[in-house]
């Protein structure tokens, strides 16, 4: 049978009541037996001295006198009086006639006669075979000086087995309210506890339903609290996992996000910063409760996050020069529930400048390649309308037709190159290259140029077998450029040198010409595409100003490093710096 919590307790308390009942009624009743036959037989101790006394008055009595004293001090007593001689016959009991006595048997053996020969008093308790009920006798010898008989005093015990009903009645009286009472008092206490106890089951049985779908159920309220309970803790466990693991992944997150993020809270203090935000704003440590247009400074910021409203998003750009110029966009979300925002700032520095720098590419390259074709358009015009005849002008004109197409040619190719590069369409294939291959070859190929110029080339290359983790192609590309451009700005006559030398893990290559040396203040933008120093004398050399940024991109893509430094008394110094194998 399943018994409920309530039944349980009113049970147990049963229970505990009437053990707790019967102990106290078996001790109570122990002990009002003990100190009642303890009281009788004080009395009987009493009486059996005081017929003593009678009989140790100085006379000899008479068998009859003896009888008839036993019968008036038990009718006094209430108690049975019987005399005994020291060889144990009776000689007077206040029960028996005279006739009745000589038949009595010996009394010599009776337990009390033997005791109270010895010590003065004798005491038994005994079944009475007479009378079929327990009997008290306390004997005691007279006599004086030698003692001449026993008197013994007797009584039945049934009083003290009526004393004990009557006591046993009481206490099951007593006993009976006690339960009743206790019953009503128990079931009053397991109600009140219940009802704090169910309502306790009551709520976590919801909770348990709501978050793991079913509610345990016990053999009563207590093990389905107890399973509850531990599914729940299992299930908050369970939770905190989870909930470690996705503040694990938040910050993760946080933490590899490019953009700087704020969280702050109803009044704009910083609630969270994220390192992107920390090395923006060039913090120190987390101004984590601080207001956050104390902190950045930023107005345009500060009127942003005033215009935030629940659910929408809002967002702004602004500029600030904080470790140079940079361009930022500014989002602010609210929760539609709750209080405080989240800002996030992406830094468009980056966007902003590569649109700006395609615009003026865009500009640039229609720029540089009008001019060649608005020469070849102009000149095949005047050769159609009939210049072509003319053995004076035809040649002139078809030599500059040549040449602007020439130019024309030599801008779409380092623009399809740098197209390419940009585009990442150019594989880069790496191998070990030794140094001195490379400059001979590109040397072999820009000697007849350099010769017509009258300038002289020379190679210094340490250690001279030397060589480079390159692509091979691209190399001889970028050598190409700067010994080409070297040759273009030296004077005639000039001198040309080309070495390389081991900088820790690279190879460091350069060219050298005594040529005009490039001003400081342009040195930045050298390898800018489209850049050019002297504009009209470039592209009078057939320069496109697109060399140096090709150059720039070649190295880049091959882990490598490019620079320009003055040389010691005039001219230019180009190098590449390359991983050396
Ligand atoms: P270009 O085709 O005009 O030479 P580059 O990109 O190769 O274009 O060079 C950009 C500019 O750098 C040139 O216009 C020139 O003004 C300058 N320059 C390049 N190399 C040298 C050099 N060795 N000496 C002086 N000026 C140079």
């Amino acid at each position: 049978m399943k018994l409920g919590l309530r039944e349980k307790l009113f049970v147990f308390s049963l229970f505990l009541i009437i053990v707790v009942g019967l102990i106290a009624g078996f001790f109570l009743e122990h002990q009002r037996r003990s100190s009642i036959e303890a009281r009788i037989e004080g009395e009987l101790v009493t009486i059996a001295q005081l017929a003593r006394e009678q009989f140790n008055d100085g006379h000899v009595h008479s068998a009859e006198e003896i009888d008839e004293l036993a019968d008036r001090l038990a009718a006094a007593s209430g108690s049975r009086i019987t005399v005994v001689d020291m060889e144990g016959w009776v000689i007077g009991d206040s029960e028996l006639s005279e006739d009745e006595i000589p038949e009595m048997e010996n009394h010599g053996k009776r337990p009390e006669i033997l005791e109270a020969l010895e010590t003065g008093l004798g005491v038994d308790r005994r079944l009475s075979a007479t009378v079929d009920t327990a009997l008290l006798y306390v004997a005691v010898p007279f006599g004086d000086p030698e003692p001449r008989g026993i008197v013994r005093a007797s009584v039945l015990l049934a009083d003290v087995d009526k004393a004990i009903s009557e006591l046993r009645l009481s206490l099951f009286i007593a006993g009976l309210l006690g339960l009743i009472g206790a019953t009503l008092i128990s079931g009053l206490a397991a109600h009140i506890m219940t009802r704090t106890l169910r309502s306790l089951i009551y709520h976590a049985k919801n909770i348990s339903e709501r978050a793991t779908g079913s509610f345990v159920t016990g053999r009563d309220e207590i093990q389905s609290l107890a399973g509850s309970f531990s599914r729940l803790s299992e299930q908050l466990q369970v939770q905190v996992e989870i909930m470690a693991w996705e503040r694990g992944r938040s910050n993760a997150i946080l933490d590899c996000m490019s953009e700087a993020l704020f969280a702050l809270d109803e009044s704009d203090r910083i609630l969270l910063v994220n390192p992107a935000a920390m090395e923006l704003f060039d913090f120190e440590r987390p101004p984590v409760g601080e207001l956050l247009s104390e902190v950045t400074e930023e107005e345009q910021l500060g009127v942003l996050v005033e215009s935030a409203s629940p659910g929408r998003v809002v967002s702004t750009e602004f500029s600030m020069d904080r470790a140079g110029r940079r361009h930022l966009l500014a989002r602010v979300a609210s929760p539609s529930s709750g209080s405080g925002c989240v800002v996030v700032m992406h830094d468009i520095t980056e966007i902003r400048m590569m649109e700006q720098f395609q615009r003026e590419f865009v500009a640039n390259a229609s720029h540089e390649l009008r001019t060649p074709v608005s020469i070849i358009r102009a000149n095949a015009e005047t050769l159609i309308d009939g210049a072509i005849h003319d053995p004076g002008m035809s040649p002139k004109l078809l030599e500059a037709l040549d040449r602007n197409a020439e130019r024309l040619m030599h801008i779409v190719s380092d623009l399809l190159d740098l197209a390419r590069l940009d585009a990442k369409q150019r594989e880069m294939v790496a191998v070990p290259l030794p140094v001195r291959d490379v400059v001979t070859h590109i040397v072999e190929v820009l000697q007849p140029l350099a010769n017509r110029r009258g300038q002289d080339i020379v190679l210094s290359l340490d250690p001279p077998d030397g060589r480079v983790f390159a692509d091979s192609q691209a190399l001889e590309q970028t050598l190409m450029n700067l010994l080409d451009n070297a040759i273009k700005y030296a004077p005639h006559g000039g001198n040309i040198r080309i070495s390389s030398f081991s900088q820790g893990n690279r190879i460091r290559i350069s060219v050298q010409d005594n040529g005009p040396g490039i001003s400081e203040k342009h040195r930045p933008f050298l390898f800018r595409r489209f850049y050019r120093i002297d504009s009209g004398r470039s592209r009078d050399i057939g320069g496109t100003g697109l060399g140096l940024s090709i150059v720039k991109m070649l190295v880049e893509s091959m882990g490598g490093d490019v620079g320009m430094e003055p040389a010691e008394k005039t001219g230019s110094i180009f190098w590449v710096a390359l991983p050396q194998y």
